[in-house]
């Protein structure tokens, strides 16, 4: 096992109006390391007191300096936060290894692209133009401007929390918004270190505030509190579900991203030296515990016994083990309800007659007997009307569905209620034309699979979510237009 250093209590203070503390209560809760199964920090446990401190915060700055503050300014300290965070990548993603779990590689690989983000919304910032609009009035002016919304609740889950955090907080900064952040429960040290580098680079007192605590404590708070002009949520389909009439009653701004049944879909003339690899990483690498995960193969009849015998093998190889060990290719589970949460799906999967192929339980090794592990799983045979082919499992398991041509592979890979992403994996050109504009998804990957960047947009279609995050249209999602009119 790596070495974990144990976490001092007093390093974890939230940032509220530009100043570090704990919560009202003074009350903390644990935060566990999946791979010990342990709890490794104590974090502030905020209330609605909390909730109320930090919007206030947010609301005042907005008001103040960052109001009149110009747009290439703002955008310089973005961009001095991107610097911070690069001096710091390797410790925040030791810190997000640890507390979700999830392979050091990849927190390794988000940490270092998170500065991207900000560095380019920093540089969109003082690029947002308003319109003349030709009216047709002689004498009469007409033109618009683009301008921020106000306090923007940023609500992250704990897989990526703060790569999904960058992906709202660098548009609404950039368009001139304040923010209150708040981390999932099971995953929120990494934003308190990361919410020590906004105050190093420069924001203004209240402009980044970021509280730690219970969904189901001052989630609701946070989302009906009055001074909230929108609630950018990454999570559950069921949470989105909740945050999303909440937010009705004040009606603010909202966008989802939920959750996915992604199907990567591998025609008989796919290069499987690659399809095969895509398709494990596309399920095994996170455990299984990314919104995007292919975990529906859906595979053509007339390569699939041996396109399912490849996965197998490929898959069975897998190190299981220290989420903080480069060489490690499956981590734990997050949390102890998720994976009984996947156990039960491995349980109803076999009741409904799918074939289990490989895994299925914990696994049986004594050195990793503390983590919350599932073996990678897989499933073969699966039907569409099987429950493990309808809902997120969010945890290393593959279902394998066949399918004879490229109708029936685009009806299964849309009948499902979600719509996050799909990949598809052949050599035929013409059907790498035709089928991402067929397929219901919001992002296509052709012969690659999982790729993002602040670039390109990315949200759902269907039951993923409304509302798009990265790339230059993304801080249209944080700013609204007005128009003025001058008559001469
Ligand atoms: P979750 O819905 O349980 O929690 C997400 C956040 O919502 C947490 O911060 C939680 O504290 C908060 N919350 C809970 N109840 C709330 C309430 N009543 N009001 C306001 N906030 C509340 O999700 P999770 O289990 O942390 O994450 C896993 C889910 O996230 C999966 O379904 C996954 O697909 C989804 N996800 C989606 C994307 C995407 O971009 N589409 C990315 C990653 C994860």
């Amino acid at each position: 096992m790596i070495a974990r250093p144990p976490l001092a209590a007093e390093k974890l203070s939230m940032l509220v109006g530009g100043r570090s503390v704990a919560s009202a209560s003074g009350d903390r809760f644990e935060s566990f390391d999946p791979f010990t199964g342990k709890a490794w920090a104590l974090v502030p446990r905020a209330g609605i007191a909390d909730v109320d401190a930090a919007v206030q915060a947010a609301i005042d700055a907005f008001r103040g300096e960052w109001r009149t503050m110009s747009a290439s300014a703002r955008g310089q300290i973005m961009t001095r936060f991107a610097d911070l965070v690069a001096e710091e990548a390797e410790n925040l993603a030791i810190l997000e290894t640890r507390d979700n779990g999830k392979l050091i590689n990849e927190m390794r690989m988000q940490c270092k692209y998170i500065p991207q983000w900000f560095r380019f919304f920093g540089g969109l910032a003082d690029k947002i133009e308003g319109r003349v609009i030709p009216i047709d009035k002689p004498g009469v002016f007409n033109y618009t401007r683009q301008e921020p919304l106000g306090v923007v609740a940023a609500i992250t889950p704990w897989n990526s929390p703060l790569m999904l955090a960058t992906w709202k907080l660098a548009p609404a900064l950039a368009a001139g918004n304040t923010i209150v952040w708040k981390p999932s429960e099971f995953s929120s040290v990494s934003a308190l270190f990361f919410g020590k580098l906004f105050e190093k680079a420069g924001f203004p007192k209240g402009v980044v505030n970021i509280i730690t605590g219970f969904g189901n404590e001052i989630g609701d708070r946070l989302v009906t509190h009055p001074d909230v002009a929108k609630v950018a949520f990454t999570g559950g389909d069921a949470t989105g579900r909740r945050v999303y009439q909440s937010a009705a009653g004040g009606l603010k701004k909202v966008t989802l991203e939920l959750g996915g049944k992604s199907a990567n879909i591998v025609f008989a003339d796919a290069k499987m030296e690659a399809a095969i690899p895509g398709l494990v990483s596309g399920i095994f690498a996170a455990t299984g515990q990314t919104c995007i995960a292919g975990s529906r193969a859906l595979v053509q009849r007339s390569v699939y016994d041996q396109v399912t015998e490849k996965l197998v093998e490929f898959a069975r190889t897998a190190k299981i083990g220290d989420p903080l060990d480069p060489e490690t290719q499956v981590g734990p589970i997050t949390t102890l309800p998720q994976r009984e949460k996947v156990l039960d799906y491995i349980g109803i999967a076999n009741g409904e007659g799918a074939t289990q192929l490989l895994g299925g339980k914990v696994p049986e090794d004594k050195s990793i007997a503390d983590g919350w592990f599932v073996e990678p799983t897989i499933f073969g045979n699966v039907k569409q009307s099987m429950r493990i082919a309808q809902e997120e499992v969010f945890g290393p398991v593959l279902s394998i569905i066949p399918f004879e041509d490229e109708d029936e592979a685009v009806a299964i890979a849309n009948d499902s209620i979600y719509g996050l992403a799909a990949g598809l994996w052949t050599q035929d050109l013409g059907r790498a034309i035709r089928l991402p504009e067929r397929l219901e998804a919001g992002s296509i990957w052709v012969n690659m699979y999982r790729a993002t960047s602040y670039l390109s947009p990315f949200g759902g279609y269907k039951q993923s979510g409304f509302g798009r995050e990265n790339g230059q249209t993304a801080i249209y999602e944080y700013l609204q237009e007005k128009s003025v009119w001058i008559d001469s």
